[in-house]
């Protein structure tokens, strides 16, 4: 069977992961060295010379993504940041434009708008959802429209496929933030778009136990002057050097290797948590691509499997008791991050976004995120009852 005929749990548990040539270890080892014995100058083992330039166990993962993503190569980072600021300086040049989100990940954002500024690349901010905004926002020197879908933290949907049509009328690439929906929910590629990038820190590691990032560039790029983007971020990954680690690489493959039984749980208790915060008294919006009077509902259904794990809601009392929320419960935990199995409570203005407070990109206060962990459900809606039932 070729791999392209696979279904994604198999390519997530298979995909370059071929038993160790040496041992026949099922699972590829943590390879923890830095340099290669060369069999005479030059004649390198399998084509590894030094671990930044390429490592097995980060090739064994880079592999699995480019197959889960239906891309052409992936790259694997330290980071999700490290992976954007590769590939956005990989793909463009002094003089360069590129179309942000309004509701970007504040970490994005601040890349663009405060780093990448300083080389001479220009942005402007467009509502994601809003194909006439994003028009709007395109000039001649656009080389990149950024997506994320769905988004952070107020959960707008983007569609992918009409975006990616005007970015390739425009000479554009679309590249998609996957990080929120993982490859298990939606696979950009697919639907047009150029590159996807992963927080893998979030769902496909999906343990909290690991920081880590990656770049999966699409097959056969036509748009004009990126057709070696492939090379070039190789080439900037190797240059840069901000690769995932031995370690990182293969905690991040183990976490891939679950993504679909843990997506579907997390969607499962997504959409329990979303339907009992709708009826309570206490909650003003529930934002959840789920619901079907979210605005987006009908594109995330055709683009995605499911919903996704985050829930958004607005406090009815307002930013003092959203606060007061994210301190009372007890199974949610209170932190910043998401996508591990474990749920988690965050109040955005405050914390993940505040360093956009102030910018087009601020958020409401009254805003609560959850990161809906894969727990018994009933127990979690018994603690959000709690906390709300007592403060609202
Ligand atoms: C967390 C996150 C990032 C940044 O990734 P790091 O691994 O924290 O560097 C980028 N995009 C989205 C949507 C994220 O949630």
């Amino acid at each position: 069977m070729s791999e392209s005929e696979l279904g994604f749990s198999s390519r997530a548990i298979h995909a370059g992961q071929e038993p160790d040539a040496s041992t026949g270890a099922v699972v590829t080892p943590i390879y923890q060295t830095s340099t290669y014995k060369q069999d005479g100058i030059g004649g390198f083992r399998g084509g590894y010379e030094y671990s930044r330039s390429a490592n097995p166990t980060r090739t064994a993962l880079e592999t699995g993504f480019a197959a889960l993503e239906g891309g052409s190569r992936g790259f694997a980072f330290a980071s999700g940041l490290a992976a954007q600021d590769t590939l956005l300086r990989a793909a463009l040049a002094p003089g360069d434009h590129i179309v942000v989100p309004s509701d970007a990940y504040g970490g994005t954002y601040r890349l663009v708008n405060k780093v990448l500024t300083h080389w001479g690349v220009e942005h402007s901010i467009a509502t994601i959802a809003d194909l006439d905004s994003v028009r709007a926002a395109i000039r001649p020197t656009t080389k990149i429209i950024w997506v994320e879908t769905p988004t952070n933290p107020l959960l707008g949907i983007a569609d992918i496929e009409a975006l990616a049509a005007l970015a390739h009328e425009h000479d554009a690439l679309l590249v998609v933030d996957n990080t929120f929906a993982s490859p298990y929910l939606q696979q950009p590629l697919a639907l047009g778009a150029d590159v996807v990038t992963h927080s893998t820190t979030k769902y496909c590691g999906g343990h909290s136990d690991v920081v880590g990032g990656a770049v999966v560039v699409g097959r056969d790029i036509t748009v004009p002057g990126f057709a070696d983007l492939e090379e070039r971020v190789a080439f900037h990954q190797n240059s840069m050097g901000a690769v995932a680690g031995p370690f990182d690489a293969w905690l991040v493959q183990r976490g891939l290797k679950t993504l679909a039984v843990r997506m579907e749980q997390h969607c499962t208790n997504a959409e329990v948590v979303a339907d009992f915060l709708t009826g309570h008294r206490g909650v003003a919006q529930v934002l959840y691509p789920g619901l079907p009077e979210h605005p987006g509902h009908d594109v995330a259904a055709r683009q995605m499997k499911r919903f996704g794990g985050m829930v958004s809601f607005r406090v009815a009392a307002g930013e003092d008791v959203a606060i007061k929320i994210c301190a009372e419960t007890q199974l949610f935990t209170l932190g910043e991050s998401l996508g591990g199995v474990e749920s988690l409570i965050e109040h955005p203005a405050r914390m993940t976004h505040a360093s956009v407070v102030g910018t087009e990109l601020e958020v409401p206060g009254d805003l609560i995120r959850l990161s809906v962990g894969i727990e018994d459900v009933d127990d979690l809606v018994a603690d959000l009852a709690q906390a709300l039932d007592r403060l609202t």
